[in-house]
């Protein structure tokens, strides 16, 4: 495959769980990293391979504050923004100040710069959905007032904002509505189903599923979500998106329960919790537009990926071996 040239990618939230993934293949791919991240759901760990990098750099700083000045990227990935419930209806306002505020600088440094920018959306942006599976015209069914509006609602006006910067000042733009997606680094104590299961279950506690564990999610892996990502980023620039990045293998919260279990082969029950106010019913993404624009489609199937969640959780809760005695 022909190697892209090394451009100067400026990576918001790049030590979360997906941007750090995303900051790791970029830099394998020749390109010079700027990670900018306050630190409100990622970490430095997650930065560890990547931390001493000749072309890697890091800035701690608040994409809802005015930008340093000085950045000079060619391509922006803007990532920066809590994903989990529990993380961000902890500070709805500031979540909401992260999507909106964050969204209009980084289009500012783009619009100064000339750099080509990406915002990772989020099929929050079809709340609880009417359509099935959601295809990129669908315009949503969102609850503009409830607890997840500060995520789905900062995120549909990001999407605006992405939008209208493109059409009024002609702004590069490529907005990626990324579908539910697992896998390694994910934080252990963030409350999404993947992790929540695989930790509960490795601790031998129970799997809390919530409501009747009839809704579904479809679920992606990260590697895949990565590869899915740098395809959107550099694709033609006619193809702005939206477009659907996700795995439509569509899983019952309650299978998803039932196979981590199979595959920890933990005795742990599971347990009926109250379903969260505007929890969707149904989720899966229609890929088509991904699949022909840009020839991308998941690789990881559910089975394969789920065993390699699991295996890098029980590396991760391993207690720390005692210190040789002297
Ligand atoms: P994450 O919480 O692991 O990562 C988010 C990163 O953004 C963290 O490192 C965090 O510290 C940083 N951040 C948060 N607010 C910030 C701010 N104001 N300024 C600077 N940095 C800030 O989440 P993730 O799962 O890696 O998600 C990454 C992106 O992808 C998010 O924008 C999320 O909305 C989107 N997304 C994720 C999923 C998913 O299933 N993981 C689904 C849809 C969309
Ligand atoms: N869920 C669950 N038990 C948990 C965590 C989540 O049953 O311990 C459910 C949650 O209510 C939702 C689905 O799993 O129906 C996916 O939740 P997650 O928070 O991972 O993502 P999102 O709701 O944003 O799709």
């Amino acid at each position: 495959m022909r190697q892209p040239r090394s451009r100067t990618i400026l990576v918001t939230g790049g030590a979360g769980f997906i941007g750090s993934h995303l900051c790791e293949a970029l830099l394998a791919l020749g390109h010079r990293v700027i990670c900018l991240d306050d630190f409100e759901t990622g970490s430095p760990a997650n930065l560890a391979a990547v931390a001493g990098h000749p072309r890697f750099s890091l800035i701690e700083h608040d994409v809802a504050r005015p930008l340093p000045s000085g950045l000079r990227p060619e391509i922006i990935c803007n990532l920066a923004c809590p994903a989990s419930p529990v993380h961000y209806q902890r500070d709805p306002v500031h979540t909401l100040k992260t999507s909106v505020m964050g969204a209009l600088h980084l289009l500012e440094l783009a619009r100064a710069t000339g750099a080509r920018i990406l915002q990772a959306s989020t099929s929050e942006v079809y709340g609880d959905p009417e359509l099935h599976p959601q295809a990129e015209g669908y315009w949503g069914n969102v609850n503009p007032i409830g607890p997840r509006a500060c995520y789905d609602e900062g995120k549909r006006a990001a999407e605006t904002l992405f939008f209208d910067f493109h059409r009024q000042h002609g702004v590069a733009i490529k907005v990626a509505r990324i579908f539910n997606t697992y896998g390694p680094r994910m934080h252990p104590e963030d409350g999404r189903i993947v992790s929540n299961f695989v930790v509960q279950a490795l601790r031998g506690e129970p799997l809390t599923v919530h409501g009747d564990g009839r809704q579904t999610r479809s679920f992606c892996h990260v590697d895949d979500m990565v590869r899915a990502l740098i395809a959107l980023m550099e694709s033609e620039p006619g193809i702005t998106g939206p477009i659907n990045l996700g795995n439509p293998e569509e899983l019952e919260v309650i299978e998803v329960a039932r196979r981590v279990l199979a595959l920890t082969g933990s005795a742990s029950p599971i347990v009926f919790r109250p379903l969260p106010v505007d929890d969707p019913r149904r989720r899966r993404p229609s890929i088509e537009r991904a699949r022909t624009l840009l020839g991308w489609q998941p690789r990881v199937g559910l089975e394969d990926g789920l065993a390699r969640t699991v295996a890098h959780f029980a590396e991760r809760l391993r207690p720390a071996a005692p210190a040789p005695a002297r």
